[in-house]
């Protein structure tokens, strides 16, 4: 039997390409609920992600499973308006014309970032088009640095500085240029007049984690079993024990796959993996009325969020039973910091205050409820040399015949962790599990 241990999106997809291929497989979810950080909230109409989701263009394994499981129609293309908060006002910035009436920026600056995001290097007067190919060429060189040479001081710090600041916090100054790189290719396609084109499954990406639970077999998952330990025997994985309410068994396994964060793999295995990860709180917020006409709302000023996130400027509020629901979210680089170490109550006042201070005429009282989740991992830190951390997929080398890893420290989960992400690392685990499994026949 193969043992997985972790039913988020990365362990569900191992299992299902392990069982098309005609293995026998058992996942271990620590929690009483499947999906890891993809899981779901109800609401009155769809559920929705306690963690904003959206997908794009370029992400195609996702799409080709979600047609694999008789989802194909239901992935949605919108448009997610981008916009971004300085000095007391909103700017969207998605068209051309709203970029370039961008107050901040003088017109050389709106040049030097259009020519950066076009993959252009102006820098000495003649344009060279081949600078930023290899992105392992910036894999040591700081963020801060790059972004001030490769387009302004001011873009930097009207720009990028607040952007890196919500996402990595006091650990941006360790960030590496080929992740912005990374970033700015990854980005998917773009419709001119209107903005980013991004994706969601009509009734949430809980259906596809429900399709890949049924595909698998609801009596092949274990729920509330945490996975406490993996045995090996003469350098090949032998047994792997998981405990419940009632207590631990045993399983025989020759093969085993540790789909989750990285600290679970040194738990497990001693395999010790340095990218640090921040964590993150998340709430979503339902209110009466909408707050903005933007999806997602970058944000430059003083505020308790890195950003607001309007789901159902992106999904009509239809299908929540006419709610508007608004993620109000922001990365945690130390459990020492106050939004870590506030109660849901508290942080729900931090929310509300913070969305006051920016938009004056935000109501409290048309707030219907707030749901609040917490996880210490929730991303990487993309710091230089991360590439040479990342955890391969086979372990034989390091631990034993038959240890794979599919977690957000895999390859597939750079520079930005998704679902597409873990769904390729379950399927690549999945092939080289066969691999040599056919071998050994
Ligand atoms: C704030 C936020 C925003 C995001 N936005 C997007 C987005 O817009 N688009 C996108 O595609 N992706 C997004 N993601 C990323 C996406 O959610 C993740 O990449 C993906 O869900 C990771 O899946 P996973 O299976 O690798 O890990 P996880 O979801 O972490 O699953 C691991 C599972 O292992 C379980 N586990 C841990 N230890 C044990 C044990 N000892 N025994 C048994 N089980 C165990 C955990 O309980 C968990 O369920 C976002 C994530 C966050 C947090």
């Amino acid at each position: 039997m193969i043992g997985i241990v972790g039913g988020g999106i990365a362990g569900l997809s191992a299992a299902y390409r392990l069982q098309q291929q005609g293995y026998e497989t058992r996942v271990f979810e620590a929690n009483d609920d499947l999906g890891g950080l993809a899981a779901v909230y109800e609401t009155a109409g769809d559920p929705i992600e306690k963690f904003y989701h959206h997908l794009s263009k370029s992400e195609e394994t996702i799409i080709q499973l979600a047609e694999e499981l008789g989802l194909g129609e239901a992935i949605e293309w919108r448009i997610g308006k981008n916009a971004y908060y300085i000095d007391d006002e909103v700017h969207p910035m998605d068209k051309p014309w709203e970029i370039l009436s961008f107050p901040h920026w003088s017109l050389y600056d709106k040049f030097r970032l259009g020519m950066l995001t076009l993959d252009i290097d102006v820098r000495g007067g003649a344009p060279k088009f081949d600078t930023y190919e290899q992105l392992d060429d910036f894999e040591d060189v700081p963020v801060e640095q790059f972004a001030r040479e490769h387009t302004t001081q001011n873009v930097y710090e009207t720009f990028f500085e607040p952007l890196l600041d919500a996402k990595f916090g006091d650990r941006k100054q360790d960030v590496s240029a080929a992740w912005l790189l990374g970033r700015i290719k990854f980005r998917g396609e773009r419709d001119i007049l209107k903005g980013e084109v991004l994706g969601y499954l009509d009734g949430g990406f809980g259906r596809l984690l429900d399709a890949l639970v049924e595909a698998v077999g609801r009596e092949n998952i274990e729920t509330g079993m945490r996975v406490t330990g993996i045995q090996d025997k003469d350098g090949q994985v032998t047994k792997l024990t998981a405990q419940d309410e009632s207590g631990e068994s045993t399983y025989d396994v020759d093969n085993a796959i540790v789909a989750a964060m990285p600290n679970v793999l040194e738990e497990l295995t001693g395999y010790t993996c340095n990218i640090d990860f921040q964590g993150s709180v998340c709430s979503v917020i339902s209110m009466q009325d909408r707050l903005m006409d933007t999806y997602w709302l970058n944000i430059a000023d003083k505020a308790p969020f890195g950003a607001l996130i309007e789901h159902t400027n992106f999904v009509s509020p239809d299908r929540y039973d006419g709610e508007h629901l608004l993620y109000v979210a922001r990365y945690i680089q130390s459990p020492e910091e106050n939004v870590w170490q506030q109660d849901d109550d508290e942080i729900r006042e931090t929310w509300l205050n913070g969305i006051e201070s920016l938009f004056p005429s935000f109501d409290r009282e048309t707030v219907n409820w707030v749901q609040t989740a917490r996880n210490p991992r929730t991303a990487p830190v993309y710091e230089r040399g991360y590439l040479d951390m990342v955890i391969p997929y086979d372990l034989s080398e390091q631990i034993a015949n038959g240890i794979y890893y599919a977690g957000m420290a895999s390859r597939t989960q750079y520079p930005e962790r998704s679902l597409n992400g873990g769904i390729e690392a379950g399927f690549e685990c999945a092939s080289l599990i066969n691999e040599q499994l056919t071998i050994n026949k």
